[in-house]
């Protein structure tokens, strides 16, 4: 297999939100090291991985020994082009969906920049605010009358799918020439440059934000804009703000 092939599976990293049992985070990271993936991210884990994790890791300690925990979602996925959260329930927010098969062709097609595929807490799952972070949600169907799947094992089912994607991928399609998409941190950068420039403009008004983030951000997300768009919107908001600027120079003449 070549390099490039390798460093797909290398650049996508499973994130775990929010874990209270130790032992799923080591169940975790075999399910990740069975199907080749090395990359794990905790957020604020309830507790850090012990014996337990360790023992249920089996041969997959040095996965668990390199994981890199970080204070919130945002941080752990500012550096990716492509995030996609993981739900038992696909209607909490209306976003779009992936089925398994699907999230890993694309974090495969995607992966020349760092992917992340995000899973929730035992008890309550991912919360709105942490969905909105992500491009996708993906859901694996399951018995509408009990969906919830342990949390290693719905990590098992999505990285089965990326090995799979991964292998039939031809390597042709990884060497044409990939577009590229801002990071989350860009995107957040982006949402917070255009907040600004509403509550100047008085679209927004403080005391009443009401959901129109909320509707923007869903429409960029459906957009997702490749980086050279991402530029030019940065730099429409910029030349407003300057207008702006000019403008209130002028009447303060
Ligand atoms: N009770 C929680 C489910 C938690 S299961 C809830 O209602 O949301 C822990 C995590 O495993 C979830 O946050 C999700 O990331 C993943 N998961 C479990 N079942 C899943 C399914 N059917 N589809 C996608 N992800 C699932």
């Amino acid at each position: 297999m070549d390099n490039n092939m390798l460093s797909a599976l290398d650049n996508i990293k499973v994130v775990l939100v929010g874990t209270t049992h130790t032992g799923n985070i080591g169940s975790v990271a075999r399910a990740m090291k069975t199907m080749g993936l090395s990359q794990l991210c905790l957020v604020a884990p309830k507790s850090a991985p012990d014996g337990q994790a360790y023992a249920l890791a089996a041969g997959a300690s040095e996965i668990l020994a390199a994981a890199t925990t970080f204070d919130t979602l945002a941080e752990a996925v500012a550096d990716c082009a492509l995030v996609v959260g993981s739900s038992a329930r696909s209607r909490t927010l209306s976003w779009p969906m992936l089925e398994p098969r699907e999230c890993a062709e694309l974090a495969i097609a995607q992966s020349n920049k760092p992917v992340a595929v995000v899973f929730g807490r035992e008890s309550s799952g991912l919360s709105n605010e942490e969905l909105q972070l992500c491009n996708y949600h993906v859901c694996i169907a399951a018995n509408p009358e009990y969906s919830s799947l342990n949390l290693a094992m719905a990590v098992q089912i999505v990285c089965y799918e990326l090995r799979m994607a991964y292998l039939t991928a031809q390597p042709a399609a990884v060497t044409t020439e990939q577009v590229t998409y801002p990071s989350s941190a860009q995107m957040e950068n982006l949402y917070q440059h255009l907040e600004t420039a509403l509550l100047h403009t008085g679209f927004i008004i403080k005391q009443h934000p009401g959901v129109v983030m909320t509707k923007l951000k869903r429409l960029f997300n459906r957009a997702r804009p490749e980086e050279a768009e991402y530029n030019i919107l940065r730099g429409i908001l910029t030349s407003m703000q300057r207008l702006e600027k000019v403008d209130s120079n002028t009447h303060k003449e």
